[in-house]
């Protein structure tokens, strides 16, 4: 038995057989041709490429055709056949060029130095290495399984995928790889398990039908494993089906309050990526975007561009099911450093949340307009405003709303207001006049964690206070029934969105209260579920 342990990818568990595919085989002789010849079998292969990819989207997954669609249009970009011309000119045969500008093309998108477009690179190389196969006669089809099997690669691709009979594809080892690559993203929304950045050892062609054990979970592999090693896989993987059939039940019901209307479990999040996971787990929508990330974020940034991209891939992401984002929400326990705040003698009664518009307001109208713009381009959103406790909070913050809306209308930026606007309820003021606030908006979200704080006059993070710190005391509860009753009388939508949603009891307690959404972390979101259909089962 041989381990090797590399980067776990997609989890899941599997025992087969090793099929070794590996694209770095030696080159063999080209013949050069004229330029005019030679740009002429350029141009052939890109129509070929783009029918081939075109013929894979055909039974390809939303999110696989978005990646395949790409490629479509990179292999049309103007830009790029220029850079393969050039080559030829220089009397560098049609394959070669593609390969030299392929270089190129990759090293100038991760110059700019954007996340998300350094990902598209492995797409990039996907595309133009379907036209250097198709110049040097290659077969496309490596990924045709006949068999299950475990494909060790050197590295998968997205149309690799694409090809890919899913019965036979028990899992991935690759030699290069991340798992942030497309190829992984697609492997884990179709369950395969998968481990990358493995030692190049592991594609010796001696391996190639030899068994191997794969941990998707742990990034383990073992090679030949031993009797006690395929033991102990069988072992895990039974309960992994038995949970996992038990997971997708809880994941496919719906829990149903005492009334017979329907709770909706929601996913507080971060960043796409999170909300990418939390919808694939089942999530109904996306109750909480805390934006303040931008501050803290290696990723994105504060200017408007980056806000932009930010919101559009969050909208994305959530795949046209609600999504809740939030305006900065900044002071208190979030000091940050990228912004100078006055030092207050009580920051959590201070200038935080809605309050610092006042102080900077440039943050907001920019904020704003990120919003607005990603709104208009990617589909309805939420949005809602932490810390409010007065009227003007509201009235002050919509005014410059209305004076960037009106600025990006007129400048033809954004043809359209997509935006939804609510309030989080966490000051006992704002539950207190919550039927005076729900004339402004149209729903109202929660905040359990500092309407608890503010109710029982204990910061949320000190543990000497800790014992005060009680989500459940009646005057919160009571708090938030007069919220619910004041949402239902004006006829706007009311969700929970603090930790408490998550808590056993206070959940069910909502529900009993009138809560029809709740929002929590997504790991949350199956335990609290179960726990529903358990409660409000019929008897
Ligand atoms: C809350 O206060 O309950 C809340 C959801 O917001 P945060 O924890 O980010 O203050
Ligand atoms: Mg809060």
């Amino acid at each position: 038995m041989v381990k090797f342990v590399g980067t776990p990818a997609s989890g899941g568990l599997t025992l087969a057989k090793i099929k070794i595919v590996n694209r770095r085989i030696a080159g063999f002789k080209r013949v050069v041709l004229a330029p005019h010849r030679e740009k002429a079998l350029f141009d052939a292969a890109i129509i070929l490429a783009k029918d081939e990819i075109k013929t894979l989207m055909e039974n390809s997954s939303k999110d696989h055709r978005d990646i395949l669609n790409f490629q479509v249009m990179m292999l049309d970009d103007n830009g790029l056949k220029t850079m393969v011309y050039n080559h030829i000119d220089q009397r560098e045969g049609a394959a070669h060029s593609v390969e030299l500008a392929m270089e190129e093309y990759c090293a100038r998108v991760k110059a700019i130095n954007d996340g998300y477009l350094s990902l598209r690179t492995s797409d990039i190389r996907d595309a133009l290495t379907r036209v250097i196969d198709i110049l040097d006669g290659k077969n496309r089809e490596r990924f045709k399984l006949t068999e299950p099997c475990v494909v060790v690669a050197d590295e998968i691709l997205p149309s690799d995928l694409a090809s890919i009979d899913r019965k036979y594809a028990m899992g991935f080892i690759t030699a290069a790889g991340s798992y942030h690559d497309h190829a992984n993203i697609i492997a884990r929304t179709m369950g395969i398990p998968s481990v990358c950045c493995v030692d190049s050892e592991i594609l010796n062609p001696l391996n190639d039908s030899r068994q191997v054990a794969l941990d998707g979970y742990t990034g383990e592999i073992f090679i030949v494993p031993n009797e006690a090693t395929v033991a102990l896989f069988h072992h895990k993987m039974k309960r992994e089906q038995r949970d996992s059939v038990m997971l997708d039940k809880i994941r496919q019901s719906k829990v149903v309050a005492p009334d017979g209307q329907e709770v909706k479990i929601y996913a507080n999040c971060n960043d796409p990526k999170d909300i990418t996971l939390a919808i694939n787990n089942g999530a109904e929508g996306i109750g909480l975007v805390r934006s303040e990330i931008l501050f803290m974020s290696t990723v994105y940034d504060l200017s408007l561009a980056s806000q932009i991209r930010f919101y559009s891939e969050c909208i994305r992401a959530a795949k046209d099911k609600e999504i809740t984002i939030r305006t900065f929400d900044i002071g208190a326990d979030k000091p940050l450093e990228r912004l100078q705040l006055e030092k207050e003698p009580n920051p959590a009664l201070g200038m935080r949340g809605v309050r610092l518009m006042y102080t900077h307001r440039e943050i907001f109208e920019t904020q704003i307009e990120a919003l607005l713009v990603a709104a208009d381009r990617c589909g309805q959103i939420n949005v809602m405003l932490p810390m409010v406790a007065v009227e003007s909070d509201i009235t002050d913050y919509f005014t410059m709303v209305e004076e960037v809306k009106e600025r990006l209308l007129k400048e033809g930026i954004i043809a359209r207001d997509r935006i939804n606007w609510g309030v989080m309820i966490e000051t006992p003021a704002a539950a207190l006049i919550s039927g005076s606030l729900a004339k402004y908006v149209n729903f109202f979200s929660i905040g359990t964690n500092d309407l608890t704080q503010y109710v029982m006059a204990a910061d949320r993070i000190n543990t000497n206070a800790a014992r005060y710190f009680d989500s459940h005391h009646p005057a919160v509860v009571k708090l938030i029934e007069m919220v619910v009753q004041n949402a239902n009388r004006y006829d706007i939508k009311v969700s929970v969105c603090g930790e408490s949603a998550a808590d056993f009891e206070s959940a069910k307690t909502y529900i009993e209260k009138g809560v029809r959404c709740l929002s929590m972390a997504q790991n949350a979101m199956l335990p609290v579920k179960q726990y529903l259909l358990d409660a409000f089962a019929p008897n």
